[in-house]
């Protein structure tokens, strides 16, 4: 029988939530957590080829993978399993140290995979083109969203500027609505993320100031073009 395919990025941050979450001695498949991971993990829906279904994320399995952790993690005076992928190398090394930005994208993951679709969302929402994975564009819209970012960005602007205009299309809000413009610029997440966007550590240059139109078209096409491009299309006409 063919093998059922390896832990991929999100499954492993899921484990290893649950893995900070519980003492070592807890980590076996009559665990209730380790139960409800099993349960979440093939709810997930990233896979399609799965040869063996009833072992695919079966508790026996997540035991193992936390039985890796324990093998990557100092504090652990066991001996832990001795194989395990790159993989969970990976995502250990990025995360052990980082604990709240791991439970920010195990949150983001159980809310995009796992929360009950409303039918209500699904009719409003616009359909999307373009980008390769939800789950990045989540994550953008996640940094450029972030109050601190969005303050220190349009302070940074403003200190040099003096306005805030459009980066794109120089729409100045100010001077066309008068007073009651002020402060209606969003921030756009001007960066292409790759796969692994918890290693690409954001600057402030990778954000751009953006009327709501332009944030829209960017947002749109969000993994195919940039700000710079946009502005070059503009400019075109
Ligand atoms: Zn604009
Ligand atoms: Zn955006």
């Amino acid at each position: 029988m063919k093998k059922n395919p390896n832990f991929n990025r999100e499954e492993l941050i899921l484990c290893l939530d649950l893995y900070f979450r519980m003492d070592y001695g807890q980590m076996h498949g009559s665990n209730p957590e380790v139960i409800k991971l099993s349960e979440d993990l093939r709810k997930l829906g990233l896979h399609k080829d799965i040869p063996d279904i009833n072992a695919f994320r079966s508790v026996n399995s997540i035991s193992l993978k936390l039985a890796n952790f324990k093998r990557l993690d100092g504090n652990f005076k066991g001996r832990g399993m001795r194989m395990g992928g790159k993989m969970d190398r990976e995502i250990w090394n990025e995360f052990h140290k980082h604990r709240d930005k791991l439970k920010n994208e195990a949150d983001l993951i159980r809310q995009l995979y796992l929360k009950p679709k409303s039918k209500e969302r699904s009719f409003t929402e616009e359909p999307r083109i373009g980008y390769k994975s939800e789950f990045l564009f989540q994550f953008h819209k996640n940094r450029e969203t972030d109050p601190m970012v969005m303050k220190v960005k349009k302070e940074m602007i403003l200190a040099a500027a003096n306005k805030l205009k459009c980066e794109v299309c120089s729409f100045d809000p100010h001077s066309f609505y008068g007073e009651i413009g002020n402060d209606l610029m969003e921030i756009h997440y001007n960066k292409e993320l790759k796969n692994e966007p918890g290693l690409e550590p954001s600057d402030m240059d990778d954000f751009v100031v953006v009327c709501s139109n332009c944030h829209k078209v960017l947002d749109k096409n969000f993994g195919l073009i940039e700000a710079a491009d946009l502005k070059k299309l503009i400019r075109q006409k």
